[in-house]
């Protein structure tokens, strides 16, 4: 397959050589800046990556950078490093639309805290990227301003719903990008971009300033080219933020501090379900490349092992009745008086009905349905009740499993990007995307998704990696090793 030119990871550089150049004088933030700009301005019109691209500011911003450097000043880990923000994070002075015609208009008078912090390590927000509306779906084709197209083939989609971020790095738009993750937004459109992303352990990164989708599943993390870019990010965003109540209360994990401690004696176990027939629907190239990373982990010197999670088989359901029921109450603050839109009616109760029938879209509204349904009164115990014992389920076989392993291994997603179009009529076809990305979300753990080579089809897989809670220290350290192996196999192979 050729790669088409809208692909290009890293094309000015990965995150920590552009941080290096411009620290040292040896590229200017305004010259990096500028650089991805144009590139934006050449394919952004196939791609569509991004809502709204901030290049006035962003210039502002890498001149400032130029000049504290210039004074000698030390600007942080990420000087001159551009960063796209998927578009449900706060941004002040910015848009911030979450892909929904209910935030018409709508400017944020505060920044989310991954931004600040960011910001203040010296990276540059180029632009807000597109996501499937409020961060539901697996494809991006549920944006309210159309669909993102995969940098790698543009008949396909990138995945979702951090679609657009996802999309940005693969095209080379920005180094790095922040995505959201409830049920797989981030792991998914990274195996399917080609790209590293990181769902850090729930309470590990900041969410202040996310637009709420399931409060007890969301977590923002990093999406680069390289695991010591995801790393760096996110000790810079991590740690204890008074901001948050959900935040953990300790400092940002040391997660680069092993990536070069290789897997010598870690414990490696293959999640059984998702890798081979429990689980169905999951493609024979993905197992593939899962049993290829097995395998490269084992010559490292890691002992490789299967375990089971019974109840995983039962955490697409269980994610299907707590995210909605979430979902139904977080987004009830979308009246038509607080926000964006509003549709007049005759009283206030037909505005607010208005607002929100003109306002959000099919998958939103199915969402929320399903989501008050789910917790009506005679049924919550039946249906919302249930999924939280799943939860519990899911909780506790991981936690055993973890007596075992150091980390567990499965697909990220169980195919390559499928075409746009293909199942966006169809919710369940699309929600069993999410099948080896859930689970993590329902227990809290970390997980991330690395690239393992390709599917039969040319387009990229990526391995997930999960370990236990607050354990993204050995996640990273796996992956480094992951990546080390596939980088060579690239070298090998060109
Ligand atoms: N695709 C899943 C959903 O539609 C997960 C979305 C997410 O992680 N934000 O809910």
């Amino acid at each position: 397959m050729t790669t088409p030119e809208t692909a290009s990871p890293a094309a000015f550089g990965d995150a920590q050589s552009i941080a290096n150049d411009v620290s040292s004088g040896t590229r200017t933030a305004a010259s990096v800046v500028a650089n991805h700009l144009d590139r934006i301005a050449t394919h952004d019109g196939e791609v569509h990556a991004f809502n709204v691209v901030t290049a006035e500011r962003a210039m502002d911003a890498a001149e400032s950078i130029d000049q504290r450097i210039a004074a000698g000043e030390d600007v942080g880990p990420l000087a001159g490093v551009p960063v796209a923000v998927k578009d449900n994070m706060c941004t002040r002075g910015v848009a911030t639309t979450c892909s929904s015609k209910i935030l018409e208009g709508w400017e944020p008078p505060y920044t989310a805290t991954v931004v600040e912090r960011l910001t203040n390590a010296g990276a540059i927000v180029v632009g807000k990227t597109n996501l499937d509306e409020f961060a539901m779906g697996s494809s991006t084709e549920n944006s309210a301003f159309g669909p993102t197209h995969n940098p790698w083939d543009l008949d396909k989609v990138p995945g979702g719903s951090s679609g657009g971020s996802a999309a940005a790095v693969a095209a080379g738009f920005a180094p790095v990008s922040l995505g959201s993750d409830t049920g797989g937004s981030i792991r998914q459109p990274a195996s399917l971009c080609g790209v590293v992303g990181v769902k850090p352990t729930y309470g590990a990164v900041s969410r202040y300033g996310l637009i709420a989708f399931g409060s007890s599943l969301d977590q923002i993390g990093p999406f680069t080219t390289t695991v010591a870019d995801s790393a760096t990010m996110f000790e810079v965003m991590g740690g204890h933020d008074p901001l948050d109540s959900t935040s953990a209360n300790q400092p940002a994990l040391a997660v680069s501090s092993k990536l070069d401690a290789g897997v010598d004696g870690l414990r490696v176990g293959i999640i059984t379900e998702m890798a081979g027939d429990v689980i169905e629907g999951i493609d024979a190239d993905v197992i593939a490349r899962l049993r290829a990373a097995a395998t490269a982990l084992e010559a490292g010197g890691a002992t490789v092992g299967e375990v089971s999670i019974p109840s995983s088989v039962y955490g697409l359901p269980a994610y299907y009745m707590v995210a909605p029921a979430e979902a139904s109450s977080n987004l009830a603050r979308f009246d038509g008086v607080r926000y964006g839109l509003r549709v007049d009616g005759a009283n206030t109760a037909l505005m607010n009905t208005a607002s929100r029938t003109g306002g959000f879209g099919p998958e939103v509204k199915r969402r929320i349905m399903l989501g008050t349904y789910a917790l009506s009164a005679g049924y919550r115990d039946a249906f919302y009740g249930k999924a939280q014992q799943i939860r519990t389920k899911i909780i506790e076989e991981f936690t055993a499993a973890y007596e075992h392993f150091d980390v567990l291994l499965s697909p990220a997603s169980p195919s390559t990007a499928f075409a746009l179009g293909d199942k966006a009529a169809d919710p369940m076809a699309m929600y069993l995307n999410d099948v080896c990305t859930i689970p993590s979300n329902l227990s809290g753990q970390p997980s991330m998704s690395v690239p393992f080579g390709v599917g039969d089809d040319g387009m990229p897989i990526g391995v997930q990696i999960l370990a236990p809670l607050m354990g993204d220290v050995v996640m990273f350290q796996v992956a480094a090793e992951l990546e080390r192996v596939a980088n060579a196999t690239n070298e090998a192979g060109a």
